[in-house]
């Protein structure tokens, strides 16, 4: 009878330790589809840049764009008429 009770309890345990391992796993995971943590850059091949509007999207018109060639999100020099996969329009 006690031993189900340990059983019972080391189970729950088990369980609430897999469903929070199972979290931080998807919120990492979450995070490396976004865009980096404040302060950090990517490089352009990793934001996959190129110095082409992609379709009507274009860093001039992103949220992360630092006029004149610049931005928040990916290193080096950027295009205002360059695209990456971290575009994001302003509001
Ligand atoms: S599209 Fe990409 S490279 Fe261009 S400003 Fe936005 S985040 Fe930066």
């Amino acid at each position: 009878m006690m031993e189900n009770h340990k059983t019972d309890r080391s189970s729950r345990r088990s369980f609430l330790g897999r469903i929070a391992a199972g979290g931080a796993l998807a919120a990492t995971a979450g995070i490396a589809a976004c865009v980096p943590p404040f302060g950090m850059k990517v490089s352009k091949a990793q934001a996959n840049y190129r110095d082409q509007p992609n379709g009507n999207q274009r860093c001039a018109d992103c949220m992360y764009f630092k006029a004149p060639n610049g931005c928040s999100v990916v290193q080096g020099l950027i295009s205002p008429n360059g695209w990456s996969r971290y575009y994001k329009a302003r509001a």
